[in-house]
């Protein structure tokens, strides 16, 4: 069962002004099998959190670490951390013009599992993947994520996340900009995917829509690049008849 542990991460941003300190201490620790939900308001720091799991270059973690089942996370670079398990599906998915979808879950799939899967069986996968989550099929041979919506893009980041079979999956909004249909189908396959058994689940979301389709084991609210309350489901039901205030008043 793998654990990804985070104590008293530290991250800066580079901006044009130098860098700006984002997370000032974070701990959270992710078991197999469990679900964390991390809520927060605009600009909290929850996307810098996520990006600095996966490895992009423009955070700098100047202390604290994150590992994997005892492992150093933060030495690896991105291609090694989605071998070792990690999976990151972003707030804004990026366009890949020329790459095609198939292509792309092709290529991930053999960097991660070191070997080329079967093309038979791999294209019926694909296509399964695709009909659970309400997809044309005919979109494997568009170039990834050029011209989809929002809705194209979060629905193609859960058939990722369906056939790279990570360890762990970070979430970054796959809930935004979602009409409750699309929010029902990304929330069923999430929810599949938990049903695997020892997955590990961080689900990062402004609203609290999407808790009531994945329940969260865990819920911390994310304040000013920090972990400021924590509980069980019933603090999302809080935070919805709450918001925010308590926390970013008693932040300043
Ligand atoms: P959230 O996801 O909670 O809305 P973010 O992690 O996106 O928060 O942003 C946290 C803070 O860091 C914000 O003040 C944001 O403006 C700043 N920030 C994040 N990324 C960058 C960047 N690449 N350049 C400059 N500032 C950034
Ligand atoms: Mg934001
Ligand atoms: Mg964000």
């Amino acid at each position: 069962m793998a654990t990804l542990e985070i104590r008293d991460l530290h991250v800066t941003v580079d901006t044009e002004h130098g860098p700006k300190e984002i997370l000032k201490g974070v701990d959270l620790t992710i078991a197999g099998g469990q679900t964390h939900a991390i809520m927060g308001p605009n600009g909290s720091g929850k996307s810098t959190l996520a990006y600095s799991i996966a490895g992009h270059p423009k955070y700098t973690v100047t202390g604290g670490s994150v590992t994997l089942d005892g492992v150093d996370v933060l030495s690896m670079s991105v291609d090694e951390r989605a071998r070792a398990g990690l999976f990151l599906a972003m707030q804004y998915p990026v366009e890949v013009p020329g790459v095609s979808v198939s292509n792309f879950l092709r290529t991930a799939k053999t960097a991660i599992d070191g070997e080329a899967p079967k093309l038979r069986t791999w294209v019926k996968e694909v296509n399964a993947s695709m009909q659970r989550m309400h997809m044309d099929t005919d979109m494997a041979q568009r170039s990834v994520n050029e011209g989809f919506s929002g809705g194209e893009k979060k629905r193609h980041e859960i058939v990722q996340l369906e056939l790279l079979d990570p360890k762990v999956a970070v979430l970054d909004e796959t809930d935004s900009g979602l009409d409750i249909d699309a929010l029902k189908i990304v929330s069923e396959g999430v929810n599949r995917f938990r049903e695997r058994g020892d997955r590990g689940v961080l689900l990062i979301t402004h609203y609290t829509r999407i808790l009531r389709y994945i329940k969260p084991d865990f819920v911390h609210v994310f304040v000013d690049g920090r972990i400021a309350e924590e509980g069980g489901p019933e603090l999302a039901d809080r935070l919805e008849a709450e918001g925010y205030d308590r926390f970013t008043n008693a932040a300043v």
